[in-house]
């Protein structure tokens, strides 16, 4: 709950210091490269996958044979040497240096593993050139510039067009170029100053739900969007033809390519319905109450939960950054058996299947995702010391998004 004591801060005393919090934020653009910027960017990609194979195979070696355990700056130091001898067609060395930081990283991630002996612990791999899709300038204005044309100067690549739909809100710190089903993206990270939302004392408990996509404790219900569906049939048809193209065939890559712009397609609808929904709940409350399903030894029921809709720890995230920015309150309580409890305290043990509450301590009979959304705002408000207001239990309509 380290956030909360934060914000606790923040909202009992504001000191400057605190209203001029500073914050990374990601702005994402297409890029349109001619054929032959296109070229250039598939050779800038493939040669920092080459670099960072090279990198790890060194690793191997000399931890194999020698016993050694390199660092990032045993690597870094070798890049000059490398670039000069012009072994390496990757033209910015900022670039290079932050393609030996994420192996460097990736290793970090792995002794983590071993030391906390969570399963197999996963020695790095090496990435096919296929799958090595992005390349980031680590420091804004190094071989990487937006120009007033609306092109960004890329080195090695050229001056490539894009296309600014909104403004670079604040200053722009890195730019990651990403090739994903075939089209180009630029990702600038900036730092900007938090804008807070006027204050709220409005109150929600959210629960996910295995219908709905979400039920808040007001009995409003966030509906999954209608066009889930189509897209997952449309995946389905693109998976199957992947499958039935011959290997290696110049039909299969076609397919391979209509998969993955398939699987954009549904990140995508996804990215924007998370949005919607988290910008909504920081609109019309100050603080929020969410089941933290990090927590360890969740029941199956609630395990479920967070395997069926993958998409709950990304709107977790979405939320969490929203809230942050808008001085909200976003606390996240502990899980268990949010469901089997009455807002009067009674326990009421259901099953999974049983999607309806009727207690018989105190007679209320309600959706069993409203009561937990209920329970959830309990428990926050409880870590917050406040006492639980007027249970509102009169379902709202259903809010599409
Ligand atoms: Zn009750």
């Amino acid at each position: 709950m380290s956030s909360l004591t934060k914000h606790d801060a923040v909202r009992s005393a504001p000191r400057l210091a605190d209203s001029i919090v500073k914050q990374r934020k990601t702005f994402r653009y297409r890029l349109y490269p001619t054929a032959k910027q296109a070229a250039a960017l598939d050779g800038q990609l493939s040669e920092a996958c080459r670099l960072y194979n090279a990198a790890l195979q060194e690793r191997r070696d000399a931890y194999r044979i020698k016993g050694l355990s390199l660092s990032y700056y045993d690597q870094a130091n070798q890049l000059k040497e490398i670039r000069a001898a012009g072994d390496l067609e990757l033209s910015n060395f900022s670039c290079c240096q932050e393609v030996l930081r994420r192996l460097d990283k990736s290793f970090k991630a792995f002794f983590r593993r071993v030391k906390e002996k969570k399963g197999k612990a996963g020695f790095p791999r090496f990435r096919p050139r296929s799958r090595y899709d992005s390349l980031t300038f680590p420091s804004y204005g190094d071989g990487c510039r937006l120009l007033p044309t609306n092109k960004l100067k890329l080195q090695g690549v050229g001056q490539v067009k894009v296309k600014l739909h909104r403004e670079v809100a604040g200053e722009i710190k890195t730019v990651t170029v990403k090739r994903e089903a075939g089209r180009w993206f630029a990702c600038f990270s900036v730092e900007c100053e938090a804008a807070p939302l006027p204050e709220s004392r409005e109150s929600v408990g959210v629960d996910v739900g295995l219908k709905a996509f979400a039920t808040l404790s007001d009995g409003t219900e966030i509906e999954n969007p209608r066009h889930y569906r189509g897209a997952q049939a449309k995946l389905r048809r693109a998976q199957r033809k992947v499958a039935r193209r011959k290997r290696g065939g110049s039909n299969r890559k076609k397919a391979v390519r209509d998969l993955q712009a398939a699987h954009a397609h549904v990140r995508n609808q996804r990215a924007d319905f998370h949005h919607k929904v988290s910008r909504w709940l920081i609109c019309c409350f100050g603080l929020i109450a969410i089941e933290d399903l990090n927590v360890k030894g969740l029941a199956a029921g609630m395990l479920a939960k967070s395997v069926n809709d993958a998409g709950w720890s990304s709107l977790i995230d979405k939320l969490t950054y929203k809230a942050e920015e808008a001085g909200r309150l976003l606390i996240k309580v502990d899980p268990r058996g949010t469901s089997q409890r009455c807002t009067c305290g009674a326990s009421v043990p259901k099953t999974l299947s049983q999607r309806w509450h009727e207690c018989l301590s105190c007679g209320l009979s309600a959706g069993r995702d409203h009561v937990s959304a209920q329970e959830i705002l309990r428990r926050g408000l409880r870590l917050l010391g406040e006492t639980w207001p007027v249970a509102a239990c009169v379902p709202n309509e259903a809010v599409a998004f």
